[in-house]
């Protein structure tokens, strides 16, 4: 009997070493042998990827709006699934609010439970959500199995997700840390925005002066301020403002524990090329200027921002209100699950980082921030879930191939650089035109 159930023999593998060419075995779902390319290792099966092909450790989007139930004509946990895993995710975790109910007590985890039962390609975990009125939910969720715990500082975009006010948040973060367990921020001050002149019309300009990046400044200041305080763990979701990159270097430097991540659409796109009504383009924090995005990209090289995870945050065409193009009432959230590698792959090249780079930021970082011990690298003891992935191989976005459910994308008819050629959950490839593979996952379980 073959001692392994599958060798993968790939020129190129991106490990914990860097990029080398190796042979993966896999049994029982798991990375068992990193060998060299030529090692004779007895396998059920071979696969040998092309010379175009690297071998990456499969993605984890720890920022995900799946939005089901209640909101499943925005999104539904088949069809972002599909998208992820045609992107190369074989793991994503999924956000407690848009979705009806919202997960902020165990008996909304629990339908979501039920609902993505027998749904779901790739692996799918859930935060839970902090909001005013469940601080005695918390501990629940944290044993029910939640990677961890959202807030909002300023209205959420629904109604049914309050935001909590500064009193609550102290009281959120105290009770949070007493379990050890992670508060993920989305942080704009709701203060400023209010001073701020209201966002209308479709120029990009107009709605860029509604969120100003003082509202991100001024909230993640109090949010560190808050974290050195309570000693509580804390998390800097879709962080867009560059100003903020010098206060969150010092924080880390005196010992608060934070991490922060940024999306794809931060590090593409920019202020001044967003044409009147291109609504598909609106996201809150919004895309900054060009000058902007550069010190992103600053932070992540120099190791202040730990991740880039999508906020994939979909809905239908109809609230994107193209027939208006008005970003004062449009839907702001972007759908990029399934083009979150190459796009940042696209520009993280151009700008001289290596595919390790990017996979660190995709792959390893997510899962160390979410707990994930045995997701986000290629090595033994690890899961063998995988990314098959073309990176000279150049395409043109179409909207209409996307597999999330309403084909609205900021990145529409965008040349990007590097093809998912296929994705492996467990030692296996992923078919979306078969029945789904993926699991439910528990914090600490996986
Ligand atoms: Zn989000």
């Amino acid at each position: 009997m073959a001692e392994l159930d599958v060798l993968i023999k790939a020129r190129r593998v991106i490990t914990a070493a860097g990029e080398v060419a190796r042979s993966i075995g896999v049994r029982d779902g798991m990375v068992t042998a990193v060998e060299p390319l030529e090692a004779d290792l007895e396998a059920a099966e071979v696969v040998e990827l092309g010379d175009d092909e690297v071998l990456l450790p499969g993605l984890v989007d720890s920022h995900v709006h799946v939005n089901d139930p209640g909101r499943t004509e925005w999104e539904g946990f088949e069809s972002a699934t599909r998208a992820a895993a045609a992107g190369g995710v074989t793991t994503i975790i999924d956000m407690p609010l848009n979705s009806v109910p919202p997960t902020t007590d165990v008996a909304a985890l629990r339908t979501k439970w039920r609902t993505a039962q027998g749904q779901v390609y790739v692996d799918v975990g859930f935060w839970g959500g902090a909001v005013p009125g469940n601080l005695r939910d918390l501990r629940g969720l944290h044993d029910a199995g939640v990677f961890g715990f959202k807030c909002f500082l300023l209205h959420s975009g629904v109604d049914e997700f309050r935001h909590l006010e500064p009193g609550e948040l102290v009281d959120a973060l105290w009770e949070i840390g007493s379990f050890d367990a992670l508060m993920i921020v989305h942080a704009e001050d709701p203060h400023v925005i209010e001073h701020a002149p209201a966002a209308h019309g479709a120029g990009y300009g107009d709605f860029l002066r509604s969120r100003p990046r003082e509202a991100e400044n001024r909230a993640i200041a109090q949010v560190i301020e808050l974290a050195r305080r309570t000693g509580c763990r804390v998390h800097i979701l879709h962080l867009s403002s560059s100003d903020a990159l010098p206060m969150i270097r010092s924080a880390r430097r005196d010992g608060v524990r934070l991490t922060v991540e940024t999306c794809p659409h931060y590090l593409t796109f920019s202020a001044e090329e967003i044409a009147e009504g291109a609504t598909q383009f609106k996201c809150c924090p919004p895309i900054r200027e060009a000058a902007n995005r550069e010190l992103l990209w600053q932070g992540l090289a120099d190791g202040t921002i730990d991740c880039v995870v999508s906020d994939h945050s979909p809905c239908t065409p109809e609230l994107k209100r193209f027939d208006i193009g008005d970003f004062g009432v449009a839907w702001g959230g972007i759908a990029s699950l399934q083009l979150g590698l190459p796009a940042v792959w696209t520009e993280a090249r151009r700008r001289g980082h290596a595919l390790a780079d990017v996979v660190r930021w995709m792959a390893e970082r997510p899962a160390e921030q979410a707990g994930l011990s045995r997701k986000g690298r290629i090595a033994t003891g690890y899961q063998a879930d995988f990314c098959v992935f073309a990176p000279d191989q150049v395409f043109v976005v179409e909207k209409e191939r996307l597999h999330h459910r309403n084909p609205v994308t900021p990145y529409h008819g965008r040349p990007l650089a590097g093809v998912v050629r296929g994705s492996w959950l467990r030692g296996v490839p992923i078919d979306i035109d078969s029945p789904p593979r993926g699991r439910l996952l528990n914090r600490g379980g996986a």
